[in-house]
């Protein structure tokens, strides 16, 4: 509009000179100049506005169209509710959200989820990647950002909307640690633009913005990003697990038509590892071989035929075998078992998904906080610590990798017993204990805990094997489920 409005009085202006015998030459000359630095700013992005803008109801995504992340939904929820009683907010004093953070692997759902809170809080959705900002140019990404808020202000006004969700993708790209990267001065002038737009969000301000961010890698952001005011909400968004599989399975064949023989369930069992994403193009790639059979419907053959397809195809990471899950599983089992050996209804859960950079874990109910360890509490926790490697050897036969975590915890563990004189050597200046002797106590600690470990799941072994099966089936145990097997029930 804008645009043509120029055009049309450039033009005006052009005729009306000609006809009074004006000499325009320069006047044209001058306006091919304006014309050629713009599009050159253009072409190098220096002059950049964000397309991605979309009105609610334009996104279309609810928190109904994610699936299998129950608990990051009832988490952003949570943060959300915040905004939407702003009101109330303002009333009690307190501090606005202005940031919220999606953390965990590609594909999990994370944009889903930024739109779907768009659409929960009836707000426009701006959507970025952090890579977007990134210029050779120092300056260009500072001046980026500004735009990106300005411009959220002005659609929701544009829109008649009280709120604006802003969206940027792999924020670690613009948020990484400062002072870290070759062409510093640009990142570093980027990421405290973003800074200062976000101290500067208020809950008078007429358009309330949320920013809401993702990554695949918390640990690499500036920790500025991550103090109260700024991103202080992080929801962890995680691989699903069975259960979760099939629902998102649900969603993406909700508009296809299925033979009978369809079992998503058993789908699902065979798609360990798999993450939102690969799971739509699984349920897309089987339509397509239904469509190339020229079936009038998608049967359970062609869904296997699609996982192969996903999985060779080079379009999952890594995945482990069916060997590596079992191995998980027993060795999660044998922390739970000796877990609740020694504190009784600590298990919470117990998982073989893979969770950030562990292949299964279990949870523990919260302690409260302790001060002061005693020597059998140490113990315990070193006992719990060697659990998973000691099950594996008494299941498998042997141990694996996974359990080098585990060894440096009970070595620390060990290490407080004997610096706090509580092992077999007494009262030690950690000073000048000399190596040798300070190696060999804390072996026998790790000893010691380790024989009374192996009695204890040797003991049990039955009872283990059942825990696995059943770990294996359903990829997941509450604490109550997990307490009921080890009890003799089924
Ligand atoms: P990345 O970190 O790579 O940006 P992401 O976590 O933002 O990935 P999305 O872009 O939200 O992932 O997901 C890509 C696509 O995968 C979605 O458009 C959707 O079709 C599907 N998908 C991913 N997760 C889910 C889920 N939890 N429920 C339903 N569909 C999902």
């Amino acid at each position: 509009m804008l645009k043509e409005l120029s055009v049309g009085i450039g033009l005006g202006v052009v005729v009306f000179l000609l006809a009074n015998g004006y000499n325009i030459g320069p006047l044209v000359l001058l306006g091919l100049l304006g014309i050629g630095t713009y599009y050159l700013a253009q072409t190098r992005g220096l002059v950049k506005t964000f397309s991605k803008v979309t009105a609610d109801n334009e996104v279309g995504v609810s928190f109904a169209d994610v699936g299998g992340q129950a608990a990051a939904i009832q988490e952003l929820r949570e943060a959300l509710d915040f905004i939407r009683h702003h009101d109330e907010i303002k009333r009690l004093g307190i501090r606005p959200l202005k940031g919220i953070l999606l953390t965990g692997p590609p594909g999990t759902g994370k944009t889903l989820m930024a739109k779907a809170a768009a659409h929960y809080t009836d707000a426009v959705f701006l959507s970025v990647s952090g890579s977007e900002f990134i210029e050779m140019y120092a300056g260009v990404g500072a001046q980026r950002v500004r735009r990106l808020f300005q411009e959220a202000r002005e659609t929701a006004r544009k829109r008649g909307k009280r709120y604006a969700v802003i969206f940027i993708d792999e924020i670690d790209i613009l948020g990484g640690k400062r002072g870290q990267t070759t062409s510093h001065l640009e990142y570093d002038q980027t990421l405290n633009q973003l800074l200062v737009e976000m101290d500067g969000l208020g809950i008078d301000d007429e358009v309330l913005i949320l920013v809401v961010a993702a990554t695949n890698r918390p640990d690499m952001l500036d920790p500025a990003l991550l103090r109260p005011g700024r991103f202080d909400r992080q929801v962890r968004v995680e691989l699903p697990d069975r259960e979760g599989r099939i629902e998102i399975l649900r969603l993406h064949t909700r508009n296809k038509p299925l033979a009978d023989d369809v079992d998503l369930d058993g789908i699902a069992r065979e798609t360990f590892g798999f993450s939102g994403a690969h799971l739509e193009s699984l349920a897309n790639e089987a339509a397509i071989l239904a469509m190339r059979e020229g079936a009038p419907e998608i049967r359970q053959v062609h869904f296997l035929e699609a996982i192969d397809k996903v999985v060779m195809g080079g379009k999952l990471d890594r995945r482990p075998s069916k060997e590596e899950i079992r191995r998980v599983a027993v060795h999660e089992t044998g922390h739970a078992i000796l877990s609740e050996m020694v504190q009784p209804g600590s298990v919470s859960t117990i998982t073989v998904t893979p969770r950030g950079n562990a292949l299964g874990y279990i949870r523990q109910v919260p302690e409260d906080d302790k001060y002061l360890h005693t020597q059998d509490y140490l113990e315990d926790r070193i006992a719990i610590c060697l659990a998973g490697a000691v099950a594996e050897e008494v299941v498998c036969g042997s141990r694996s990798t996974g359990a080098a975590n585990d060894f440096e915890q009970a070595v620390h563990y060990a290490e407080t017993l004997v610096r706090g004189g509580m092992s077999e050597i007494g009262i030690v200046a950690p000073g000048t204990l000399p190596q040798e002797l300070k190696h060999q106590t804390i072996s026998r600690i790790l000893q010691k805990q380790e024989e009374r470990v192996r009695a204890i799941l040797n003991e049990r072994q039955q009872v283990m094997s059942r825990i696995v099966e059943k770990l294996l089936v359903s990829e997941k145990l509450s604490g109550q489920e997990f307490r009921n097997l080890l009890a003799g029930e089924n």
